[in-house]
């Protein structure tokens, strides 16, 4: 689908909607119609809601000084657990905030600046068992050179969860590559008072990765093929569109997605009842490239996703609410 083709569905649908395609979605405004307001950025939260802030929502490319350009992608959990960090989300955490804990999805350098995590004082460092030594010789450099003390290193294994801060985090594999051909990038679930009897808060945080792959959403409990892993479903899910909104048969394909990509696996979970949100919660984009969005503004960029789409953007807070 062109650019024009894809503006065109997306309009289609916040009209059959009954929205007004050129007011819902912009940065400062309330989305109103079929989805409904959006409700759950920049509120406070309950006891068992996840507080979510994206410090960064773009991919490579990020330029020091630079005011138009998305930052790296990372997201802070509650206040204390990072997933990835560079240098160009410094500024977007937010004040007198120490997060002591950092995952990494994977070790390209939009993603994983061992200096800047040592500088921040992490104390804890989650890496995946397929590259979790050159990591560690990695911060060893780095340290050395920047006179810091080292931090823990926690390896994780795909399909395996770890508890932290009153999170549970499983990795799940993602479809992305690096130059380092046993590393295996991944995604991750982030549970936060998941139990037998309630969802509370299931979060599918996607980047970088084309696609889901079949092993990651039966882990997660979304596929629909009757496994050991009972199905479950997610409660919020945040995913990459590294591509324009016109890129679906750009290149890069193999390694990332489009928003139409978001979009087909929001509308099949939401189908199969695999993914159920809140009233009030959109599917986040992150990991737009600059350039292949066109740099386009926040507003015009909301403007032309389809529903349930929105694109974050840096510093975003948002609260994904617990569910029965
Ligand atoms: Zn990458």
């Amino acid at each position: 689908m062109d650019r024009r083709n894809f503006v065109q569905a997306g309009v289609a649908s916040l009209a059959l909607a009954g929205m007004n395609p050129l007011s819902v979605f912009g940065k400062d405004e309330k989305a109103t119609g079929g989805f409904g307001p959006v409700t759950c950025e920049n509120v406070a939260g309950g006891e068992g809601d996840l507080r979510m802030r994206f410090l960064g929502t773009g991919a490579a490319g990020w330029r020091a000084g630079s005011t138009r350009e998305r930052r790296n992608s990372s997201i802070l959990l509650d206040g204390k657990v990072l997933i990835d960090l560079t240098k160009s989300v410094l500024d977007t955490i937010p004040e007198g905030c120490h997060p002591e804990h950092l995952f990494y999805t994977h070790s390209h350098n939009d993603h994983y600046q061992p200096q800047q995590a040592l500088a921040l004082g992490v104390k804890n460092v989650y890496v995946s068992e397929t590259w979790v030594d050159r990591a560690k010789g990695d911060f060893m450099q780095e340290a050395k050179k920047l006179n810091l003390p080292l931090p823990r290193f926690v390896t994780l294994k795909v399909g395996t969860p770890i508890s932290v801060e009153g999170l549970v985090i499983t990795p799940l594999p993602a479809n992305h590559t690096t130059n380092f051909y046993e590393e295996q990038a991944q995604i991750y679930l982030v549970e936060k008072g998941t139990t037998p009897e309630h969802l509370g808060v299931r979060l599918l945080y996607a980047t970088d990765t084309s696609g889901i792959m079949g092993k990651a959403s039966r882990l997660a409990g979304i596929d629909e093929h009757r496994s050991e892993i009972p199905p479950r479903p997610i409660t919020a899910f945040v995913m990459e569109a590294t591509m324009g909104v016109d890129g679906d048969e750009d290149f890069r394909i193999f390694n990332h997605s489009a928003p139409n990509t978001v979009a087909r696996i929001a509308r099949v979970l939401t189908r199969t009842k695999r993914y159920t949100p809140p009233a009030g919660q959109p599917v986040y984009l992150t990991h737009m490239s600059n350039a292949l969005h066109g740099h386009l503004p926040q507003d015009e960029l909301n403007r032309i996703l389809p529903l349930p789409l929105r694109a974050a953007y840096d510093g975003l807070d948002v609260v994904l609410r617990a569910m029965p």
